[in-house]
């Protein structure tokens, strides 16, 4: 797939459910700038930072990051120049607030989202998938101790460093999160399908398979015409 001018995504799914995956690869293949909420915070965790200092407790616990603190963060990012052709939020919007606040800084620069994916994972799958996630503390490739194994137990493939479990991907945290998603992100779908905006993938598939619907949600289905019921 070439890369395609004008994507402003939205990956919407739970934790777990492999938008990170697929993100992270159309961005190596030059499609569209990679933007997670999740890892930006991270790397302010990682950096000592105000924001990260502020962050922290809620993410080892599973919890929200503040709405104001997160809309702030994100604007920013997609203002930059990497973001100005094409990009994928991953892990935003989590909120209603958050899906009105990026609507509306959008509107304001004359723009519109041109896909929102679902991707829909049966919520036992999660738990499993979360739990057994191992990440490259090295360069953030994702792995899984069963369904994404390394060559090499801890070790990343990609380039060789050691792999760890993200603090949130411990079972209390998982329940937590997904918890969370529940009730404070899935109302979002309603949100997006009543806008006719919303378009699913079934994530429960293996991941080269979805990584070829994401491709032919994104070169195919029509840009602010797109609706679910077309891809079901
Ligand atoms: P993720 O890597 O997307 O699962 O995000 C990890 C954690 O970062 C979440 O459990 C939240 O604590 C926080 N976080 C990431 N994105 C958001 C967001 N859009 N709103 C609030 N908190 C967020």
């Amino acid at each position: 797939m070439t890369a395609a001018a004008g994507i402003r995504a939205v990956f919407l799914g739970g934790p777990g459910a492999g938008k990170g995956t697929q993100a992270q690869r159309l961005a190596a293949s030059g499609i569209a700038a990679h933007i997670s909420t999740g890892d930006m915070l991270r790397a302010h965790v990682a950096d000592g930072t105000d924001l990260g200092k502020q962050a922290r407790g809620y993410m080892d616990s599973g919890r929200l990051v503040p709405d104001d603190v997160i809309i702030a963060m994100v604007m920013h990012r997609i203002a930059e120049p990497d973001a100005r052709g094409s990009w994928i939020l991953d892990g935003f919007p989590r909120t209603l607030p958050q899906a009105e606040a990026l609507e509306a800084n959008l509107s304001d620069a004359g723009q519109a989202l041109s896909h929102v994916v679902h991707f829909a994972v049966p919520h036992e799958d999660l738990v499993a998938r979360l739990t057994g996630r191992r990440t490259c503390g090295s360069c953030g490739a994702i792995w899984h101790v069963q369904f994404q194994p390394t060559a090499r137990e801890s070790v990343c493939d990609r380039c060789g460093g050691a792999l760890v479990q993200r603090a949130d991907d411990r079972i209390e945290a998982v329940e937590k999160r997904l918890q969370v998603y529940r009730t404070q992100t899935e109302p979002l779908l309603a949100f997006y399908r009543d806008q006719g905006t919303l378009v699913e993938v079934d994530a429960s598939r293996p991941r080269d398979e979805v990584y070829r619907q994401v491709e032919s949600v994104l070169a195919l289905a029509g840009r602010s015409t797109a609706h679910e019921s077309d891809n079901l």
